[in-house]
């Protein structure tokens, strides 16, 4: 079963066992669904300029030259509009200027285009600087209108990635931040998610993925109660990585669904100061 098929079918299980989650569960169901809705070409040349950018040591999405249906971002966009202001009424002013950007954005030839290339360079995931609107929100719309396509061509590097030992804090395929990442195997290495496009490629055990640091003494981690997630946190640039500790559950999981089951964790480490990928979250 592919990923796209395997994620709402485990979120459904969840939430009938887990009513705590109830809200969270019920808007990413209605977010997949509306993401699914979209049919997305990733050109048959694609494959061969991906691995010459690999070979370079670039993200294999050339951000200059990408070419996605930009109209069918923009109709994704309203609608995950739509779904959060339909699960959050409180948001409706903030989503409305948020839909009202893109329409703007649309208006100009290439418009949609510059403001999602924007978004894509933004890896330091400071967020987008746009006037009256809510850079996490806007961040997490974006995130959500560009994942069908995005993970189109990260479905399409992914055996390109095997073959590749990237090792680095940012995704192989987009260049995004990681959201969520996995210890696995005897010696727990570790696996990364991207929090964009939900890549997954290899990085070394110890140190921050997003600022690069080390050192050990600022660099540490909290386990949940079961010992299943481990909260790492880095205090040099205050990021933080959800982790689901593979080596002590017998069960092969799916990262993007750990991900959305893991959302108390990202209110523990907002609650201690410590920042989140760009897009992961609406708040
Ligand atoms: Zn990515
Ligand atoms: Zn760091």
């Amino acid at each position: 079963m592919g990923q796209d098929a395997e994620v709402p079918l485990r979120l459904r299980e969840e939430r009938e066992q887990r009513a705590d989650l109830a809200r969270t569960l019920d808007l990413h169901l209605a977010l997949l669904a509306a993401r699914a809705e979209v049919a997305v070409r990733v050109p048959a040349d694609w494959p061969e300029h991906a691995w010459s950018r690999l070979q370079q040591g670039e993200p294999a999405l050339c951000l200059d030259e990408l070419e996605l249906d930009w109209e069918a971002v923009v109709r994704l966009a309203r609608t995950v509009c739509h779904i959060l202001a339909r699960q959050e009424p409180a948001r409706s002013p903030a989503l409305a200027r948020i839909a009202s950007r893109f329409d703007e954005a649309a208006l100009s030839p290439k418009g949609v285009q510059a403001l999602v290339v924007r978004y894509l360079a933004d890896h330091d995931g400071g967020g987008l600087p746009e006037p009256g609107v809510d850079p996490a929100l806007f961040g997490f719309v974006l995130n959500q209108a560009l994942h069908p396509f995005l993970q189109a061509y990260a479905a399409v590097a992914a055996p390109l990635l095997e073959q590749e030992r990237w090792l680095r804090g940012r995704c192989p395929v987009c260049g995004g931040h990681p959201d969520f990442a996995a210890l696995e195997g005897e010696v727990g290495e570790r696996r990364l998610l991207c929090a964009r496009c939900d890549s997954e490629w290899a990085y070394r055990r110890l140190g921050c993925p997003f600022c690069g640091n080390e050192d050990p003494g600022g660099l540490g981690y909290f386990p949940t109660g079961d010992g299943a997630y481990r909260l790492y946190v880095c205090e040099q640039c205050k990021g933080y990585l959800k982790t689901v500790d593979l080596r002590e559950t017998w069960r092969r999981r799916s990262l993007p669904v750990e991900r959305i089951l893991t959302v108390g964790m990202d209110l523990a480490a907002a609650e201690q100061g410590y920042r989140r990928a760009t897009g992961s979250r609406p708040d």
